[in-house]
């Protein structure tokens, strides 16, 4: 792969259908979706299809998206290209599954573990390989929750008092987060260590705040640094984001009030902008110009360096099969359909 230096790189889409829940076979739900062997697409219904970079069946084991969709991102970081890969649905859909937000240590060899573990471990196995340059390796942990953002890392820091955590704009070293615990971690088990503090983190935060975790975004950052050269001057850094977005499903708006309502409102604009944002580099890669708004949310200003340019995006939209789900579905399969 080359660099190319004015084509901006497209966002791939990969699809992901859960199984049917205990619950929803419980409730005598059916399936509303058909997969077509073969191909990367799904039918809705009897009539409607859509296409996508990759689409996997409620059959799909989590080895094998982070194989066919997720590794190729990792092969562009050692290059030097940021990517940033986004798990977008309604909640229950299988966003944390698929990323691996529930992880703890004593998961560590289970065929269900998500894509997090998997790419840190990939990481360490690839750093071996790359004995030519010294690689430090830096990761954080944050949740976009109500426009703040809170630390995962800093877990003592309360949900109730206002966050000191600032997105500024370097001119050399781009986007940059003032206040938040950047760790410096030597294997990958320290790194694993980090996702699942951060995890609990998340865990005790919701149910103390009734189910924040669906209303709030969580991003965990893994920043690459490489030096080359006698002097090891020659610098390249390169970040990775893994994002568990927002629930995607409609906020009840009337029914929410006082504090509920300014939630709902603040991950909708996330999402909303993060939508926004995504068609603007279609446009972008089409045309080759166009404005690309990532100023309108925290979301999409913190991964502005990373979304779009020369940096790999992967969206992993979750859905469920079950004919109960099937808006909420169609809303997903057409965001994810506007992404590519
Ligand atoms: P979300 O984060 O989108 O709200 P979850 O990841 O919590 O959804 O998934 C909801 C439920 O479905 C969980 O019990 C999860 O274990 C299960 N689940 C999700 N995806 C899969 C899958 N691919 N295979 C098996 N179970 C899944
Ligand atoms: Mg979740």
């Amino acid at each position: 792969m080359t660099k190319e230096d004015d084509k901006s790189i497209p966002v791939r889409v990969a699809l992901r259908c859960r199984p049917l829940v205990a619950k929803e076979i419980n409730e005598g739900c059916q399936t509303c979706l058909t997969f077509v062997p073969g191909e990367p697409q799904v039918v809705v219904g009897t009539e409607k299809a859509f296409t996508y970079d990759y689409v996997f069946d409620p059959t799909t084991e989590q080895e094998e998206v982070f194989n066919s969709a997720v590794s190729p991102l990792l092969c562009g970081l050692f290059q030097g290209y940021h990517a940033t890969v986004l798990a977008y649905g309604q909640t229950g859909s299988g966003k944390t599954f698929s990323m691996g937000g529930t992880y703890t240590s004593a998961q560590e060899n289970e065929p269900t573990v998500g894509v997090i573990p998997r790419v840190v471990r990939m990481i360490f196995h690839e750093r071996e390989k790359h004995t030519d340059c010294e690689i430090s390796l830096t990761v954080s942990y944050l949740e976009i929750y109500n426009e703040d953002i809170l630390d995962l890392l800093c877990p003592s820091v309360s949900k109730d008092k206002p966050s000191t955590i600032n997105i500024r704009e370097d001119p050399k070293e781009g986007i940059k987060i003032v206040g938040l615990t950047e760790r410096q971690v030597m294997s990958a088990h320290e790194m694993v260590g980090c996702l699942e503090l951060g995890n609990s983190a998340r865990t005790v935060g919701s149910t103390a705040m009734n189910a924040a975790s669906s209303r709030s975004h969580a991003i965990f950052t893994i920043t690459l640094e490489q030096r080359r050269g006698a002097d090891k001057s020659d610098n390249v850094v390169s970040k990775l984001h893994l994002v568990d977005l927002a629930g995607s499903e409609r906020q009840k708006k009337t029914k929410a009030e006082g504090d509920r309502l300014k939630e709902g409102i603040s991950i909708n604009r996330g999402l909303l902008s993060l939508g926004n944002v995504i068609s603007a580099l279609g446009d972008e890669s089409k045309k080759g110009t166009g404005f690309v708004p990532y100023r309108d949310s925290k979301l999409t200003r913190l991964l502005q360096d990373s979304l779009g340019g020369n940096s790999h995006t992967l969206m992993i939209a979750c859905i469920s099969p079950a004919d109960s789900n099937i808006e909420e579905t169609i809303n997903t399969l057409r965001y994810a359909d506007r992404a590519r």
